[in-house]
């Protein structure tokens, strides 16, 4: 095939478009055809030959001058040296902006083994595209693509692409209105992807048509006469329907070319809605109808704005045909799609603009025309029903996978949709291969990449972190699931304690007793209830063992500050070990209880066990409570490096060097400075609040007793609740 040379080029956007800037256009393909250069296609054409197709197809749609000049550059960034840069100064912002829109395109990969992403897919396209120029001139790309696939030696490759024209491009174009793109890359791919079909098709419909003679036209003909009876104006057009789209029907109901008759589609436009409905009426007077294929999209239209009644009948001749009835305003949105809807959404269609539109691809130029005078494409998008697309943002699995989530979407959104296990296992994220924080808002196109680890558990602040309910949910499942386990460790860990000072073991089975009186369901309950401090350790061993029950097992006694449980009461007893039990275990605040010091555990319901330092001030307050006591004892290896906090106030003199002395007397003894304030409290003193890191209270003894012995260090006190 000849190439289209660059005066004929010119001249087609000329017949459509007067007013078109020429030079441009020429200096555009002029640049696209040095930049490709000796660049060779499949076909042994020379490469520069594409991107002159392109636009040669889109003069076809009558496009504007940038659009065109756009199709002329839009492999040269990604196949040549070209830059935005040098494009922005050669041919503006605007094209070299069109171009790149394109690359970016092209970029994105489809994996359509899933059917369903397909859809998503489309809407990732459109919102990516942000100029409805960028996905004409990708369509015109793809269908010159799909026109020279053949030249392609690959079969899988030629395959690949071929579904994706099915699953993608095809349905785009016909949602755009270009219906005849539509059928163009349909065909092509059918012809890929199932060539035996596709003949088989061509040979049975040429029979039909042989047999039949001019079946459409007679059709046609007993349909406007019937019309004619009724005084109705109107217009008929019959045609056959395309061999992919028998094949689809064939295949979607599973009948063969015989069973499947109605390969003939008429269309019937009217001047308003009560002729439609007329219209119905004398088809269906005249011809039986086949039941079940009747729909009113007119009362009920369908989500994109299309209207149209559909209907099919046994009709002139015993064939079965589908006839669509509409009014020219209906049409022309069903055919020109999203734009022609906004065009009358906006008050610019109606009856006297409708001719002089439908009869160009006009409304594609005053579509191009209102996104560059200030409109912008969120505006567009929000006017033409896609802007359910627009709080959505579209990113992609290492794999490949299509992920659509809310717009303000975080990768922990992204870990729970793919997987729960994922999001609950997430520790970190490489977004376009860079590792980023979990924080971080996704934006259209990211490839995200979760990094896991098993010993990762979800933590209370991703609540504020996700935009997605399945997220939010699973993250709260999960932060619940882990107390309760940490609840139920601890409840076990006190009940055995108990038991084994009354020594009687505490053997599931034994406990197992004790579900009944108690009212839990089973013995995980149960030890969850006890380490979350609604049930005492006390009632369980008054449960399975009534009559060895010490008094105030069953009902504590209120005895004061007598009630305070003393060592080898044959009490439950807590073991704070290296181990915390994190949300079920928790130090009072401010109290800083070490290891060497007595404790005791405080049964707080729903909370767990809160330890308190025997002396602790705070402890007064559960005198008068003295069954929610609990004994605490440390489990700590006396090898452990493990650490707590503690905390002391001192007076210092205002002398040069004295908290350098402070200091690296606590480095010396291996604690570390967690805190540090300073008081001025007079000309010659200062206070100095400390808090340290120490293993246990001999620690913090030796350090204590170290800084007394600095000159000039005054009221040295640990400072607690
Ligand atoms: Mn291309």
């Amino acid at each position: 095939m000849a190439m289209l040379r660059q005066y004929e080029l010119v001249d087609r956007v000329l017949a459509y478009d007067p007013k078109a800037d020429e030079g441009l256009i020429n200096r555009a393909y002029v640049y696209a055809m040095k930049q490709h250069g000796s660049q060779m296609r499949a076909s042994g054409d020379p490469y520069f030959s594409h991107p002159i197709e392109v636009a040669g197809i889109l003069t076809s749609l009558k496009l504007d001058t940038a659009t065109i000049v756009t199709a002329l550059l839009h492999d040269t960034i990604e196949d040549t040296g070209s830059t935005m840069a040098e494009l922005t100064q050669l041919f503006g912002a605007q094209i070299a902006s069109l171009v790149d829109g394109v690359t970016k395109l092209g970029k994105i990969e489809f994996t359509s083994e899933r059917e369903k992403q397909a859809e998503n897919f489309r809407k990732f396209l459109v919102a990516m595209s942000n100029d409805i120029r960028v996905l004409l001139v990708k369509l015109a790309d793809r269908l010159h693509n799909m026109r020279t696939l053949h030249f392609i030696p690959s079969p899988e490759k030629r395959k690949r692409i071929a579904q994706e024209t099915l699953d993608i491009y095809a349905p785009l174009a016909g949602r755009m209105g270009i219906q005849e793109i539509r059928e163009e890359l349909e065909d092509l791919a059918f012809k890929q992807i199932n060539p035996e079909a596709r003949e088989t098709l061509i040979r049975r419909l040429d029979e039909f048509r042989t047999n039949s003679g001019d079946l459409v036209a007679r059709i046609e003909k007993a349909l406007r006469e019937r019309l004619k009876e009724a005084g109705i104006e109107g217009e008929v057009k019959g045609r056959e329907k395309s061999p992919y789209s028998v094949w689809r029907k064939m295949e979607r109901r599973a009948v063969s070319l015989e069973q499947l008759s109605d390969i003939y589609g008429f269309r019937v436009v009217v001047a308003d809605e009560a002729d439609c409905y007329r219209v119905l009426g004398i088809l269906h007077t005249t011809w039986p109808m086949v039941p079940g294929r009747f729909k009113d999209y007119i009362s009920t239209p369908k989500n994109n704005g299309y209207r149209s009644i559909h209907t099919t009948l046994i009709g002139p001749e015993r064939k079965r045909v589908e006839v669509q009835i509409r009014t020219r305003k209906m049409h022309e949105v069903a055919d020109f799609g999203i734009a022609a809807h906004w065009l009358y959404k906006e008050g610019r269609g109606g009856a006297e603009a409708s001719p002089e539109f439908a009869s160009t691809f006009r409304w594609l130029r005053q579509l191009v025309e209102m996104l560059e005078h200030g409109s912008t494409p969120e505006e567009f998008l929000e006017h033409t029903k896609l802007q359910m697309f627009y709080d959505q943002v579209f990113c992609f699995s290492p794999k490949g996978l299509l992920i659509t989530l809310p717009r303000g979407a975080t990768p922990i959104d992204f870990a729970y949709a793919v997987h729960t296990d994922i999001g609950d296992t997430c520790v970190g994220c490489k977004v376009n291969g860079r590792h980023m924080p979990l924080r971080t808002i996704l934006q259209n196109g990211d490839e995200v990449e979760i990094i896991r680890s098993q010993a990762q558990r979800p933590s209370p602040a991703w609540e504020a972190l996700v935009a997605t309910g399945k997220a939010r949910s699973a993250i709260r499942r999960a932060l619940r699931q882990a107390k309760l386990n940490e609840f139920s460790k601890l409840g076990r860990q006190m009940i055995k304690s108990l038991f084994d000072v009354r020594g009687k073991r505490a053997s599931d089975s034994v406990i197992e007793r004790a579900l009944g009186p108690l009212k839990q369901e089973n013995i995980e309950d149960l030890f969850a209830a006890v380490g979350a401090g609604e049930v005492r350790p006390e009632d369980v061993f008054a449960a399975v063992y009534p009559k060895l029950a010490l008094p105030g097992d069953k009902e504590a006694p209120v005895t004061g500050k007598k009630g305070r449980p003393k060592p080898g009461d044959e009490r439950a007893s807590v073991r704070i070990s290296g181990q915390s039990y994190g949300a079920a275990v928790k130090f009072a605040p401010d109290t800083f209880p070490l290891p060497g010091e007595r404790i005791v555990g405080i049964r707080s319901p729903g909370e767990g066990v809160i330890i308190y330092p025997i002396d602790s001030p705070g402890l007064e307050a559960f005198d008068a409570e003295p069954e929610r006591w609990v004994d605490a004892s440390w489990d700590i290896p006396a090898a452990s490096s493990q650490t707590f906090p503690a905390r002391f106030v001192m007076t210092a003199a205002n002398r040069v060097g004295s908290l350098g002395g402070i200091t690296s007397l606590i480095a010396d003894y291996g604690s570390n400075i967690i805190n540090l304030s300073m008081n001025q409290r007079d000309a010659d003193f200062y206070d100095i609040h400390i808090d340290i890191e120490v293993t246990d209270i001999k620690h913090l003894s030796r350090i204590m007793s170290a800084l007394n012995g600095i000159s000039g260090i005054n009221a040295l006190t640990r400072v607690r609740k």
